[in-house]
């Protein structure tokens, strides 16, 4: 695996039958993490109806990962009925860090990304306007521009608790 791509699913705080065909992982309210219906493995090489189509055009080599949450978002101020919480959003972020270990991914913009960072690198694709993640409630003060990295400092301080250097 190349890549992981990070999610919500827009949808409610627990995985729908359909969100699990999408991601291989998703983070329910409580930050339990279900497994989708594929594997990551079945994207190496993305065969129809056989892989996790979770990020238009850069499905192949991906992990999709995403968190249960954000049905109803429009924008910071009218966040729906299922904001992310701090314990699914730091669940998601320590199964990010095991999946870095796993496959021995760097966490790099090219390699760790949002959905969102994936359709603004390639706006030919479909993720082109995706807005998964712009805006992370429990660290509201995080802007849009700055929510990718953010994640992936979360994610490096994950790693670096799982080597235990600190
Ligand atoms: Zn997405």
């Amino acid at each position: 695996m190349k890549r992981i791509i990070i999610h919500w699913t827009a949808g409610g705080y627990f995985p729908a039958a359909e969100e699990k065909m999408r991601y291989h992982f998703l983070v329910d309210k409580a930050g339990k993490v279900h497994k989708g219906n594929f594997r990551p493995e079945d994207n190496e090489i993305c065969k129809s109806g056989r892989y996790a189509a979770h990020t238009g055009g850069g499905n192949t080599g991906s992990v999709g990962v995403a968190v249960c949450a954000m049905a109803g978002f429009k924008n910071r101020n009218h966040v729906g009925h299922y904001p992310v919480v701090l314990e699914q959003f730091e669940a998601a972020m320590k199964l990010c860090a095991e999946l870095c270990v796993k496959y021995k991914i760097d966490v790099m913009s090219d390699t760790v990304m949002t959905h969102y960072e994936f359709g603004l690198k390639n706006p030919k694709t479909s993720s082109a306007g995706k807005i998964d993640i712009i805006f992370i409630p429990p660290y509201s003060w995080i802007s849009q521009q700055e929510a990718g990295g953010f994640i992936r400092s979360k994610i490096k301080w994950y790693i670096q608790k799982l080597r235990g250097e600190n």
